[in-house]
């Protein structure tokens, strides 16, 4: 069932709806987020301007409360529509390197930069055993200072389709991924609304000879 209205949610909040229309929405009810947060919202909103339940909220309440609310669906419903985003290469410190002409001596990091919408995913492989290297990585989002977007987020390294390292982001919606094998990797983040591929990231020696 698609969701009802914020009118038809209303009428059902209110029991003004026929039975079986109200036992459709309460179906609906127990698996859809979406509207239970506004029913939530409802429940708060008759709280605040109904002490007492025989007075009907001031119309006024009413519309600019509508108003707030709807600012908020517009929010959920791009989050909705997120989908399975691959991630395009912003930055990466060896092509730089190669450009300029800089030859290296020392074993330098490789430094990776990946934007998705409003996420971007700064990377950063360091050389441990022979042959291994650790993801060092951080997922941020604009406009998100406290990192809440970001923390607690799953992701996986993959090879050929078979994730072979896992981590979780921090609260600070960094993380780290130690002895991975060299090899070119498919780096996923889950969000709660989709996810973010890396694809293709080689993971190798710092210095290609
Ligand atoms: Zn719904």
């Amino acid at each position: 069932m698609k969701c009802p209205t914020f009118e038809q949610l209303i009428d059902y909040f209110d029991n003004r709806l026929p039975e079986a229309k109200a036992a459709d929405f309460s179906a609906h009810l127990t698996d859809c987020a979406s509207c239970v947060e506004t029913r939530d919202w409802y429940q708060q909103l008759r709280l605040v301007t109904a002490s007492d339940d025989t007075v009907e909220a001031p119309l006024w309440v009413l519309k600019r409360a509508v108003r707030i609310f709807e600012a908020r669906p517009a929010l959920s419903r791009l989050a909705k529509r997120f989908g399975d985003i691959i991630a395009s290469l912003v930055f990466d410190s060896f092509e730089g390197r190669a450009l300029a002409g800089v030859r290296s001596t020392e074993t330098a990091n490789r430094q990776f930069l990946y934007r998705a919408e409003d996420y971007s995913i700064d990377l950063q492989i360091t050389q441990s055993e022979p042959a291994r290297a650790d993801l060092i990585g951080q997922v941020l989002r604009e406009n998100d200072p406290t990192f809440e977007s970001v923390s607690g987020l799953k992701l996986g390294v993959a090879r050929g389709g078979k994730v072979l390292f896992s981590a979780v982001t921090d609260e600070m919606g960094e993380f780290k991924v130690s002895g991975v094998e060299h090899g070119v990797y498919d780096l996923r983040v889950e969000l709660s609304n989709g996810s973010i591929t890396i694809p293709d990231l080689p993971v190798s020696e710092s210095n290609p000879a």
